[in-house]
């Protein structure tokens, strides 16, 4: 039911005096072309790293400010009709001359393995199908996070690029897409940084360059190496000197405990009166301890400090044990809690950059894409509500 091109012969953005059909067809062979090698993904995850490498992640791409307030304006008519949430889910809206349709939101259900973007699709689909829409038609969609770039098969943003395509050919429809967080590649290529953990971290500072580093892994029995690139993405983030890294060290409870547990050890060996009243001593002091972990942002060194000021100011209560005991336990929960801060460390410099990649992956796609879509499709996060702007940085570097 699509309107349908006249053949005309006229000066197109392809920049070609090609007829509209042969642009439009060669747009979408590039797109296509495009498209499937970001599909591969081995090779759009090495092509992002390659890409991070060189490229620090920093800017967003963002909507003109027309295109933005009109997001804004539309997600406070939807919100004010239902509940406001940061949970992924979209809606859309077709804006003609005097018209608006609006649409959603919609909500994922992975169980069925179904995104909200996909419900997305087929309402303006079918929307766009059962109107006579000529002139001047936009369509808004709007995602909490932007359209994944990864799934078991057709990633959204894939989809949506296709479909805009598949629009602007035959109606000449335009197509923005907001988002309030950058989703990028979700799950299968976030295991990169998966061997990141406190030794390689300590081996990268300690290291003046990939050489070096590799040498210095190779003597080391527990270090697998990272590649080259995984190498330079570190010492990056890591800068100068490690002291440089806060981060807040918030787990939750069940983890802390099994950071602990090494400290039983101790009295494993004692009679079973006496173990159960250390049991007891050892727990006061480790329930003691949860007041270390605040949500201060904090250094490692600070963190550490905290631990050894709090074991030594620790009093035990008079039933405990010898004086010897006591200190092997204060040396015991040193240890444990250098090691729970140490791999925390490593899990907030993992997940930063596993976000600076997932940032990366998008910038990188949507450079790629821009040169065949700028006519008809604007990828961008949104300014301006709650949860776009502020960014909830877990690590920061000084
Ligand atoms: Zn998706």
């Amino acid at each position: 039911m699509y309107h349908v091109w006249r053949s005309e012969i006229s000066r197109t953005s392809c920049g070609h005096p090609w007829t509209r059909e042969a642009c439009a067809t060669r747009r979408t062979n590039l797109l296509l072309e495009l498209t499937s090698s970001w599909a591969n993904a081995q090779q759009s995850g090495m092509k992002v790293l390659e890409y991070l490498k060189l490229n620090q992640a920093t800017n967003h791409f963002l909507h003109n400010d027309s295109v933005n307030s009109n997001f804004l304006q539309f997600h406070h008519d939807i919100t004010d009709e239902c509940c406001e949430d940061d949970k992924q889910h979209s809606w859309a809206v077709i804006e003609r001359q005097e018209e608006i349709i609006m649409y959603g939101p919609y909500y994922p259900n992975y169980s069925s393995r179904e995104h909200s973007e996909d419900l997305v699709i087929s309402q303006t689909q079918e929307l766009l199908e059962s109107e006579s829409f000529f002139e001047d038609v936009k369509v808004y969609i709007f995602t909490v996070n932007s359209p994944c770039l990864a799934r078991y098969a057709n990633p959204c943003m894939l989809n949506l690029v296709h479909k805009a395509l598949e629009w602007w050919n035959a109606l000449g429809v335009k197509t923005h897409i907001g988002h309030m967080k950058c989703l990028g590649f979700k799950g299968t290529r976030e295991n990169l940084f998966q061997g990141v953990n406190y030794k390689q971290v300590e081996c990268v500072n300690q290291t003046v360059d990939y050489e070096s580093y590799v040498k210095a892994a190779e003597m080391s029995t527990d270090l697998n190496l990272l590649c080259e690139t995984v190498f330079s993405l570190l010492k990056r983030l890591l800068g100068p000197q490690q002291e440089n890294i806060y981060f807040a060290a918030t787990m939750q409870k069940q983890d802390r405990k099994t950071y602990f547990k090494s400290m039983r050890s101790i009295f494993e060996s004692k009679p079973a009166h006496e173990k159960k009243i250390l049991t007891q001593r050892v727990k006061a002091l480790i329930d003691s301890a949860e007041v270390l972990l605040s949500m201060s942002t904090e250094s490692l060194q600070e963190y550490l400090e905290r631990g050894r000021v709090f074991t030594l100011g620790y009093t035990f209560s008079s039933q405990a044990c010898d004086a010897g005991l006591e200190d092997i336990m204060r040396l015991a929960f040193q240890q444990c809690w250098r090691d729970l801060v140490q791999d925390k460390c490593a899990e907030v410099i993992r997940e930063k950059l596993t976000e600076d990649f997932n940032h990366c992956a998008l910038q990188l796609f949507i450079k790629n894409t821009g040169n065949i879509t700028e006519q008809f499709l604007q990828i961008g996060k949104l300014r301006g509500l709650k949860g776009s702007t502020v960014f909830e940085k877990k690590m920061k570097l000084l």
